[in-house]
């Protein structure tokens, strides 16, 4: 049986499958946020005082005493048993990948033989998990292995199935952060008191800043059946071999085209619940590559953002197990196609409106706009290389760069018209007010098709950090990481350079200069300081990477060196400063991160070198014999003259196969070499350079040889799907 056959049996089952509608008479707006402890529901479920106390946390950061968290969790209690809750946990994250709880029943004996449900506000408050199977960096030795998770009110707790999900900050017993919630939300107080100092100079009325996120998830499927039939896909989640297949993306035919019936099921599922879950999903279509899609939602409060993209994150892997696919969050699940990002959209806005956004309505509005661009560009441009190595792992290392995606450079994009009024500034002084237009009307002259606004903010996708009209998009962070990684380092790094920015303004004031003109005065000598980061160009060109060499920007491209930049002194300098991360917490986290990146690898080694050793050579061989075998029954039939060109192509296949062979064996042997001196150094970093440029090079090298064995040896017997078939849903 040819392999297409063999794999797409259980496809064909789910394509007849409709496209689900949880109930034709509900609408999204009916189903939202049903599993969700909304406030709505606290108003209901909570009594009066118990409900303003609790705002009062939320909202104002109010210290959480024991009778108002006894009370809230009565409520919550209420509430989730009437949808059939029996267990609570709490739900935080790690520094290892996704999400981590331990459940525990709501359960306690009643004093008289019997059971009851009990929930206390100590359990929603803490909870004590054995934590040392996380990864701490040596923070916490496992002897001493006690971690703390502490309930985090400001993002609401929610139900999945029967149980009750308390999203925690992680910490260990000494108090330092084992997850990545802990610093976000210490970024997030940073940023909201340096902005909103910086905000009061324009309008004294501003009380806080809020740093807000729009994440795009980008993801591929894969029918599951074809899925189990590649150990590497299974076990790290990419490809380790495969030909280019002769169709993929060059079409350009499947960006935005119609979604297949199979898949539009599973996103229909997908946003059912996700909506049920709170998360406003609200754009969906195909991408660049065969088989791959995006999702994105309304955009939210950071810390909330972060939470749900986890949510959504495992969400998706469940719902496309329900429809026969396996979702892949891989950043490069194959080779020589479109990889996944995760475009994080970034922006500010304080309690009175948006920030990053023009025109204002008066030229302080704008005055103000500008502040915060530039601001934020001094920033990027300060720790351009602590930004790449918070988006870096050894998965997105083979993204970035890639001709498709954001190049192992950060740079800032800003369009022409903030552009030239930046030139202007930094020309002119902008003793005259700043001018910024509007939208401008387009009309296309076309009877029925009214005018239609176009933005004054252009495009440009090679960019990994572009200003998008009332945002920013950094674009080089990868589809499975945790957005905290890259927004804890951006609001930090913003916080930092905002508070550097009021001390200087603070200081020309003091000498007696006029407040605007003080901010003036500093604003453009930052457009002359921060003038390398800002690239208006091609970033994925050649010049590209030589003029940045130029410039002084970051351009290292092996991550664990670029993973160290987390110990530069600025960076150091910065997070303690912000009150973000201690130097031991930094040390900690780069140790993970790179004994992370040494650990993908290795997994990918062997079971590469096994796939080599077990699948491909004994295939490749058999294939060879049989050509072998026909050569001497040729041999037995025809003249001695006649031979000599009907043996010609098998002969040549029998060389090639035994030369392709051959390299592979050595070379499996070589990397498993390479792999023994690695393993025995002993600094993290040590081993993670000697992964990255010994180990990680010959499986690409090898994986040459496989794949052109694939185009040679009889399709029947090739024993793992090929590209073809793992990248056309039908
Ligand atoms: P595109 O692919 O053109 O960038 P999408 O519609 O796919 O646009 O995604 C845009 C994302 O940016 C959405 O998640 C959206 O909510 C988010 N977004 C829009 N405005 C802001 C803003 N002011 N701050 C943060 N995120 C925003
Ligand atoms: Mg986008």
């Amino acid at each position: 049986m040819s392999s297409i056959l063999r794999f797409q049996v259980v496809g064909e089952a789910f394509t007849k499958k409709p496209v689900e509608v949880a109930n034709p008479e509900q609408r999204p707006s009916d189903y939202f946020a049903k599993y969700v402890f909304t406030r709505q529901k606290m108003y209901h479920y909570l009594p009066a005082d118990v409900y303003k106390r609790i705002c009062d946390v939320i909202d104002n950061g109010a210290p959480l005493d024991m009778p108002t968290a006894n009370a809230v969790a009565e409520g919550m209690k209420r509430w989730a048993m009437e949808l059939g809750v029996t267990h609570c946990t709490h739900w935080f994250q790690p520094l290892t990948e996704g999400t981590a709880e331990k459940h525990d029943g709501f359960v306690e004996h009643d004093g008289k033989g019997g059971m009851m449900e009990v929930f206390t506000g100590k359990a929603l408050v803490q909870q004590e998990p054995d934590a040392s199977s996380f990864p701490s960096g040596g923070i916490r030795s496992t002897f001493e292995a006690r971690g703390y998770s502490a309930w985090d009110p400001s993002s609401p707790v929610f139900v999945i199935g029967d149980t009750l999900m308390i999203p925690t900050i992680f910490i260990s017993y000494t108090g330092e952060a084992l997850d990545y919630k802990t610093p976000l939300k210490k970024s997030l107080r940073a940023i909201d008191k340096a902005a909103t100092d910086v905000c009061r100079y324009f309008y004294p009325e501003v009380k806080s800043v809020i740093s807000n996120l729009g994440w795009e998830q980008e993801y591929f499927l894969v029918d599951e059946t074809i899925y189990a039939a590649r150990p590497d896909l299974l076990m790290t989640g990419r490809t380790l071999m495969g030909h280019d297949s002769a169709k993929n993306q060059q079409m350009d035919d499947h960006y935005f085209g119609s979604i297949p019936g199979r898949v539009a099921a599973f996103m229909k599922d997908l946003e059912i619940q996700a909506l049920e879950l709170g998360i406003p999903c609200k754009t969906r279509h195909n991408e660049v590559a065969p088989n791959q899609f995006e999702f994105a939602p309304i955009y939210e409060e950071t810390n909330l953002a972060v939470d749900h993209n986890m949510l959504m994150m495992s969400l998706m892997k469940k719902v496309a197990r329900h429809h026969g696919f396996r979702c892949l969050l891989h950043e490069k699940p194959f080779a020589g196609i479109n990889g996944s990002g995760k475009h994080n959209n970034w922006s500010l806005s304080t309690d009175t409106g948006v920030l990053l956004h023009a025109p204002g309505k008066t030229p302080m509005d704008n005055l103000r706009f500008v502040t915060f661009i530039v601001e934020t560009l001094m920033a990027v441009y300060r720790h351009n290389g602590l930004l790449k190595a918070s988006i870096i792992s050894a998965t997105n290392a083979h993204r970035l760069g890639a001709h498709e995606a954001p190049p192992a450079i950060i740079s800032s994009f800003l369009g022409k018209q903030l552009t030239d009024l930046l030139k202007h500034l930094e020309e002119n002084g902008g003793d005259e007010q700043i001018k910024l237009s509007d939208k401008q009307a387009f009309n296309l002259d076309i009877p029925q098709i009214p005018e239609i606004m176009v933005d004054n903010t252009d495009r440009n996708r090679t960019s990994p950090f572009a200003f998008t009209g009332n945002r920013f998009e950094f674009r080089a962070v990868g589809s499975q990481a945790n957005c905290a990684a890259s927004m804890i380092v951006l609001n930090t790094a913003v916080a930092e350079t905002l508070t550097l920015f009021k001390e200087r303004v603070d200081a020309l004031i003091a000498q007696g200069s006029e407040p605007m003109k003080a901010i003036l005065t500093v604003i453009r000598e930052d457009i002359r300081t921060c003038r390398p980061i800002h690239f208006e160009g091609n970033g994925y060109s050649q010049e590209w990477q030589e003029e940045a060499k130029v410039r002084g920007l970051d351009t290292e491209t092996s991550a664990p060196r670029m993973i160290s930049r987390y110990l530069d002194e600025e960076s150091i300098r910065m997070f303690e400063r912000m009150k973000v991360l201690s130097q031991p917490e930094l040390e900690a986290r780069t140790e993970i991160k790179l004994s992370t990146y040494t650990k993908k690898i290795q997994i990918e080694a062997r079971i590469f070198g096994d796939l080599c050793l077990n699948h491909i050579i004994p295939v490749a061989t058999r294939y060879q014999s049989q050509l072998i075998d026909n050569v001497h029954k040729i041999n037995g039939i025809f003249s001695a003259e006649e031979t000599g060109q009907l043996n010609a192509n098998n002969l040549k296949l029998i060389r090639q196969i035994g030369e392709h062979t051959t390299y592979i064996a050595q070379h499996v042997e070589q990397l498993i070499e390479a792999r023994k001196v690695a393993n025995v150094m002993e600094s993290e970093m040590d081993k993670a350079i000697a992964y990255h440029d010994t180990v990680a090079p010959l499986i690409e090298d090898i994986r040459i040889h496989v794949d052109e064995l694939e185009l040679i040896v009889d399709d029947e017997l090739w024993p793992l799907p090929k590209y073809r078939e793992m990248l056309f849903i039908r």
